[in-house]
């Protein structure tokens, strides 16, 4: 999972990049870099850490120019390495060529195979790349026409933004599995991964770039062409579960409405269960637990402080720092434990290492009884869509029975939401087209 924004005409486009890029920091944190174009050059700036730390005042001020694109990373493919972090830059025969990708290219090392027998040399080991060469070597006669012969050679997840001299290119893979919205502020149009990211630059969303859609963003103003048939809109569900901003627009409502009603459904699903007190694993978790209480009418209570200094322990790529935040991250608070049966809300079970400490915690803490509801279906298959979720004999739902988890977490109780309850509160009336693969282990598009 990465982020990505972009912004046209507009003389503060860097400073603004960075705000964006802050915005989307939830999306990864692994690096960030920001591209700019000053008379037909491109600038760049890409450094590994926190948006915060990549760009001083000094670097934001250097990277002059009307127009930007920006990129927050965790890698899901390539490791973590400077030579990974995005923009990436390249010389093409149209001139400097920046790309910022979201997703997870499927079909990138046949590609890049292909294209290496063939001289290219590559200078990651990012999927991302791959569009790049591509485009070297299938070419058209302006950017938007090399990209529209070469992205439909690309399987799996992507999100692009483009920028060259004079354009912003934006895409988006056929089947929609990442996100990518436009919007407009003034002159400017801003095109960004979630919806949050433009409310907080001062924009206006104008609406999703459809499956297979390519817009692009030229002497002030926005064309669409399609570069490719769309096929059956697939978002990922997990933007609403877990990765996205609850002030992020998805499907037609907001993550915190959608989360608030996953809560409310899991509450319907479990009717009759008896506890003391409802709470969530902070902070998505927080959301749903208020919508289990409102239709339970069990009480909300906040059970863990968290530290919010230590990142998110999902994004971590190493498995013992990964380990580390998670017990640094979430401290009980003692009084409103003691005695109780909690109904304790997570988003999701994915290895159940976390959900063991948690549990752990709360009856050294004194709880009675804890039962565990987890937002989401079990976890049975790997996500190849851009998502870091573990390979398949990492997820614990696809080697254990559901009771077997349950002892393993050191839960009283532990339930599942089903996945028709969850794909009906995550999209309105009109929207509830998702990839939900990683509950079924039926894949949509190839792998
Ligand atoms: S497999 Fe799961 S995590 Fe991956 S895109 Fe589909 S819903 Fe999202």
């Amino acid at each position: 999972m990465c982020g990505i924004f972009g912004i046209t005409d507009n003389k503060d486009a860097s400073k603004l990049a960075y705000v964006g890029l802050f915005t989307l920091q939830h999306r990864g944190q692994e690096s960030a870099g920001i591209v700019t174009e000053l008379g037909g050059k491109l600038l760049h700036h890409t450094s590994m850490g926190l948006v915060s730390e990549v760009f001083t005042k000094d670097a934001l001020e250097s990277l002059k120019g009307r127009s930007a694109i920006g990129h927050i990373r965790y890698s899901t493919t390539g490791s973590s390495h400077l030579k990974n972090a995005q923009p990436l830059v390249l010389d093409s025969y149209l001139g400097q060529v920046a790309v910022a990708h979201n997703g997870n290219i499927t079909n990138a090392d046949k590609l890049k195979a292909g294209l290496q027998k063939n001289g290219a040399i590559f200078q990651s080991t990012s999927d991302t790349e791959v569009i790049l060469h591509l485009a070297a070597k299938y070419r058209g006669r302006e950017l938007e026409d090399t990209l529209a012969k070469n992205l439909p050679k690309l399987e799996g997840a992507y999100s692009f933004l483009f920028m060259a001299p004079g354009k912003v290119i934006g895409a988006r893979d056929p089947s929609g599995f990442r996100p990518l919205v436009l919007g407009k502020m003034g002159k400017s149009f801003i095109l960004a991964s979630e919806t949050c990211a433009i409310d907080v630059a001062g924009g206006r969303t104008i609406r999703e770039i459809e499956p297979g859609e390519m817009v692009i963003i030229e002497g002030g103003k926005a064309l669409f062409r399609r570069f490719a048939p769309a096929k059956e809109f697939t978002r990922c569900i997990f933007e609403q579960v877990y990765f996205a901003r609850p002030d992020s627009v998805v499907a037609g409502r907001t993550v915190q409405t959608a989360r608030y009603e996953i809560g409310a459904a899991l509450a319907r699903e479990l009717k009759g269960l008896k506890a003391d007190i409802v709470s969530g694993v902070p902070d998505s978790g927080t959301v749903y637990a208020h919508g289990f209480s409102k239709e339970s009418w069990i009480p909300f209570q906040t059970v863990f402080m968290r530290n919010h200094y230590t990142g998110r322990s999902f994004i971590q790529p190493d498995q013992r720092l990964r380990e580390f935040t998670a017990h640094l991250k979430l401290a009980p608070i003692r009084d409103v434990i003691k005695g109780k049966t909690i109904i304790l809300i997570d988003d999701s079970l994915v290895r159940g290492t976390t959900s063991r400490k948690i549990v752990k915690s709360l009856k050294k803490a004194g709880a009675k009884k804890i039962i565990m509801a987890i937002a989401s279906p079990p976890i049975i298959s790997p996500c190849f869509y851009g998502i870091d979720t573990p390979n398949k004999d990492e997820l614990i739902a696809n080697k254990l029975a559901v009771e077997k988890i349950r002892g393993f977490i050191g839960a009283d109780e532990l339930h599942y939401l089903g996945l028709e309850s969850l794909v009906h509160a995550c999209g309105d009336q009109k929207d509830r087209s998702f990839c939900t693969s990683c509950f079924t282990g039926k894949y949509k598009a190839a792998l």
